[in-house]
């Protein structure tokens, strides 16, 4: 049997697959230990959907007719380069993919910048360039600090805005093993979550409120003097403008705004505080927000009050899908080069394009995935270059997106299905999927894993990294004469000092690599001056409050058996009979007010749009609906967007309507 990296989450297990690829088993070491959760489980029902794309097609008026992968890829580079020659380098970009290997969103953002642009950009910033962003800023590094083996050996881990129990499955055995050491969960959410079931401690929250609740925690710590004086005094930074911050945040005040109590908010406090040693997770619940990266860095504050860093404690912004850690530190960022390094350092810049064989590389700052639709309205950009994103369903206001996919010159969609996105392109690439093809990706906790091909590409699809070589050689750039996925794997190595010295061999054999190192910051900091920087925030509001026509706050939730736009989940019959039909949550008493009962046929309506879905009562408090993200929920979001570029998924203002009864 063979390990491959499951295609799913960003947990990372690895599953081993027979030659006869009928049963996936899990794999017993680290980092799932002989678990799985159902995705992984049944990951490969979708490779043998009967929708899979077999062959290249282009557009010939309404309908796609198949070509061969010479034509496609010719026709497509001198289309790209047209289009350069007419509007500027900058009117293309480039979506990568959270889900393919760092071997091929290395070659898209090579491609990319080669190009001309660093109109490179991926999913990330729909979900934790937040965290990236306020990381960056406190502790000088944008990743989890900690691997996910720490977590059993910390006295408390606080949960924030992320509900494993659904999103990342395989997670909840380390945190019941770390419970079961005498470790207490803390879990702060909007609403009732299966992860909660657990808990110590369950603080439920009113929505956009959570710096309130953070700076109320902080202010306790301070005044009972629970810090880590002698941690705080040599390690941080910005103590006392965070003191004087915090002050206002009484727990008293918090209790007006959060709705948390103000004697639970105290409690909760000095647990954390004085277990000594402690890990904070967190998921969209904290980034998907207009106060995203500010939201981050009020928890990272409690951390780095407490010295709950390096072998302390560790920050844990639990990534979605199974390589967007990977696609960040592959530089397909648009504003970051490979390593998260900006693209204002001149002197790695030019070490990059050297490696590349050209003098230098484009350093202004491209477009944000979320930025692209105006510039698509605008007319700045003209073409557009999708691996494995489905936008038309995964972005925020969708049906603005759609409307900007279709006034594009050229779109070209590489991917597994005819995805909603696809439908819309000039030209679909078939590429292969996970189990098909070979290469590296990077887990959460910033292991990087080699994923083993079990079976060949079905039909006439290729992997990835194969057609973005073609395309590259196509479009007359230097240095794409790949013969296998290992040597972009030896030429991606060649970037980080911290595997100059480690073979492609080893992570073939091996129990993975940690980039850069298993634990962070345990002596110093990757800031400028080796100290951690408390920075003061304030509570930033929503960018649409509810008001008397849309009396709801609407926020989006994961389900376990799904999984993003549902393309692979979809197509999986075994998740589908576990799932069931996906269902609005509505608190029990706004449901009686308007006559709404369990299984009842629902409109929810934003400024946006309108869906109709069936009613589930309960597990929401009053006032919020909760909306499962996977499949149209996008149609009434807001794409209010904070400093990271990322929307506001979780908060917009929303009404209901009773339709029929179920
Ligand atoms: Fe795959 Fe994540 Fe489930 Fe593990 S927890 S099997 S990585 S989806």
């Amino acid at each position: 049997m063979k390990t491959v990296v499951c295609p799913y989450c960003g947990f990372g297990c690895k599953l081993l697959i027979g030659e006869e690829r009928r049963r996936v088993k899990p794999y017993p070491g680290e980092p799932n230990r002989g678990k799985l959760c159902p995705k992984g489980l049944y990951a490969l029902e979708f490779v043998f959907s009967k929708d899979r794309l077999k062959r290249p097609l282009k557009r010939v008026g309404s309908a796609m007719v198949p070509i061969s992968w010479g034509v496609a890829l010719e026709e497509i580079a001198n289309r790209l380069l047209e289009i350069r020659e007419l509007y500027g380098p900058d009117a293309v970009a480039f979506i990568a993919s959270s889900k393919i290997s760092n071997e091929e969103n290395y070659l898209l953002q090579k491609i990319a910048r080669l190009f001309g642009t660093n109109n490179i950009d991926n999913c990330a910033r729909l979900c934790h360039e937040a965290s990236v962003h306020a990381l960056k800023l406190a502790v000088g590094t944008g990743a989890q600090t900690n691997p996910y083996e720490d977590l059993e050996r910390f006295g408390v881990v606080l949960i924030w805005g992320y509900n494993p129990a659904e999103t990342h499955p395989v997670v909840m055995d380390y945190l019941l093993r770390a419970k079961r050491k005498g470790a207490k969960i803390i879990v702060v959410d909007v609403r009732e979550t299966r992860t909660m079931a657990f808990a110590d401690h369950r603080l439920i929250l009113k929505p956009g409120t959570d710096i309130v609740l953070a700076n109320a925690m902080a202010n306790v710590i301070i005044r009972e003097e629970l810090y880590d004086e002698e941690f705080v005094k040599t390690r941080t930074s910005g103590f006392s403008e965070v003191k004087m911050g915090v002050m206002k945040y009484t727990p008293e005040y918090a209790e007006k705004v959060t709705g948390v109590p103000a004697e639970t908010i105290r409690e909760v406090a000095r647990e954390f505080a004085l277990a000594g040693s402690g890990a904070i997770m967190w998921g969209m619940g904290l980034t998907q927000h207009v106060s995203g990266v500010e939201n981050v860095l009020a928890v990272i504050n409690l951390a780095l009050l407490l010295g709950y860093i390096g072998e302390k404690g560790g920050l844990y912004p639990m990534r979605g899908q199974n390589n967007v850690q990977g696609a960040a530190y592959m530089g397909a960022l648009s504003e970051f080069l490979p390593g998260y390094v900006p693209l204002t350092d001149e002197r790695f810049r030019k070490r990059v394009a050297s490696l590349w064989g050209v003098e230098d590389l484009p350093t202004e700052r491209g477009l944000y995935l979320t930025e692209l639709w105006e510039a698509i309205e605008n007319g700045d950009v003209r073409a557009l270059y999708i691996v494995g994103e489905n936008p038309a369903v995964s972005e925020a206001n969708f049906a603005r997106v759609r409307e900007a996919l279709r006034k594009l010159d050229l779109l070209v969609v590489q991917d597994i299905f005819m995805t909603r996105t696809a439908r819309y392109a000039h030209y679909v690439l078939p590429a292969s999927a996970f189990c098909e093809k070979s290469g590296s990706y990077m887990n959460s906790e910033r292991r990087i894993q080699w994923s083993h091909r079990v079976c060949q590409p079905l039909g006439d699809s290729k992997p990835d990294w194969e057609i973005l070589t073609a395309l590259g050689r196509a479009l007359g750039l230097p240095g794409f004469d790949y013969r296998s996925v290992e040597e972009i794997t030896a030429e991606y190595f060649k970037l980080f000092p911290e595997l100059e010295d480690r073979s492609v061999e080893e992570l073939k054999t091996g129990e993975g690599i940690f980039l850069p190192r298993k634990r962070l910051h345990t002596w110093e900091f990757a800031t400028p001056d080796g100290r951690a920087r408390l920075i003061a925030v304030e509570r930033i509001s929503p960018w649409e409050e509810p008001d008397g026509e849309f009396p709801f706050v609407l926020t989006t939730v994961r389900l376990i058996s799904h999984y993003n736009t549902g393309e692979m989940t979809l197509r999986s019959p075994s998740l589908l009979r576990l799932m069931g039909e996906p269902r609005v949550l509505i608190n029990r008493s706004d449901a009686e007010r308007l006559g709404i009962h369990d299984g009842d046929w629902v409109e929810i309506e934003t400024r946006r749009g309108k869906i109709r879905m069936r009613a589930k009562l309960g597990g929401v408090p009053e006032g919020l609906v909760a909306v499962p993200f996977h499949f149209k929920a996008n149609r009434l979001t807001s794409e209010a967007l904070n400093k990271a570029g990322t929307p506001e998924f979780k908060f917009s203002a929303a009404k209901l309507r009773k339709l029929r009864s179920g």
